[in-house]
């Protein structure tokens, strides 16, 4: 009988607990291994806290499931607000701890400033509320917005983001985040790639985003992410051609935060023709197998 190899499927950004994802570790790994995901990275906002927790449970249950260190570096280049994403991080490396615990003080600096802005808008409570969200983990605007459709501000995530917590809106606060230059240089000292994020996500024109993806490239940036699974018609293609132009690599994965209708773990990643994995040169990835 013939054996077909089928390709692997990896999905290389998801968030935990570990910031605003909604799943723990453990949760996210099982529902990684029901998707039929086969390597999946962790990729939470500025922070590794959840990757150990899912690499014991791994272990602990034998589940066919590859982890990759990651994390989602939030950075500012040109008064934007970029995510890089960091892959095969050594997840114990001084630098990246140093650096993390610096972006997570910039991050409770400006969690507190959204909540008093948030006050003197006479929407008390949301210190203690977006707190409640966060528990142990990284805080984001996310839990703030949970807590203000809790509170009765606004009916949906998009609506909280678009009326309290968008740039310009009541509840926003700009972040000294670090650049895209450090970004770079601590995931390249902690031995990972570095990937530009939802490249497709931050409104910018064609000529703001070929310059963004210039400086990255320019900076020794790796990647970019190409797929996601939800994205306009043709979008792929086009970043594909972005991927060659500016010689990145290219990288796929869903930025699944919580079980919904139209984001799933695995779900519609698939890259076009003619751009180079990340994974290229990941020598463990030429050994394992589909378990499917
Ligand atoms: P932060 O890194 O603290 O600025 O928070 C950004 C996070 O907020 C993103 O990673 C998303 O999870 C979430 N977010 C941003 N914009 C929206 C939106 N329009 N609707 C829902 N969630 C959003
Ligand atoms: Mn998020
Ligand atoms: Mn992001
Ligand atoms: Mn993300």
């Amino acid at each position: 009988m013939k054996e077909t190899e089928a390709a692997l499927m990896f999905d290389l950004h998801s968030h935990t607990t570990a910031s605003d994802g909604m799943l723990t570790p453990d949760a996210l790994v099982a529902r990684a291994v029901e998707q039929q995901v086969d390597v999946l990275a962790i990729t939470d906002h500025d922070t590794v806290d959840g990757v150990n927790a899912a690499r014991e449970a791994i272990e602990q249950a034998s589940l066919p499931l590859h982890l990759v260190s990651g994390v989602e570096m939030s950075t500012l280049w040109e008064n934007q607000e970029i995510h890089i994403v960091g892959l095969n991080i050594d997840i114990g490396h001084p630098a990246l701890t140093a650096f993390l615990q610096h972006q997570q003080g910039l991050r409770h600096q400006r969690a507190r400033d959204i909540a008093a802005r948030l006050e003197k808008a006479r929407i008390p409570g949301a210190w203690e509320g977006a707190l409640r969200y966060a528990g142990q983990g990284a805080i984001t605007r996310g839990h703030f917005a949970r807590f203000l459709v809790e509170d009765g501000r606004a009916n949906s995530m998009a609506d909280v983001f678009r009326h309290y917590l968008a740039r310009g809106k009541t509840g926003y606060v700009p972040a000294q985040w670090c650049t895209i230059e450090q970004a770079i240089h601590v995931i390249h000292l902690a031995g990972g790639q570095a990937v530009i994020a939802h490249p497709g996500r931050y409104r910018l024109s064609a000529k703001w985003l070929k310059r963004l993806l210039a400086h990255f490239s320019e900076a020794g940036g790796d990647a970019m992410e190409i797929a996601q699974c939800q994205q306009a018609p043709g979008e792929r293609q086009q970043l594909a051609l972005y991927a060659r132009q500016f010689s990145l690599r290219a990288s796929q994965g869903s930025d699944f935060h919580q079980p919904c209708a139209w984001i799933e773990l695995g779900r519609r990643l698939a890259l076009p023709e003619g751009v180079i994995p990340v994974w290229q040169d990941w020598a463990w990835a030429k050994h394992i197998k589909r378990a499917v």
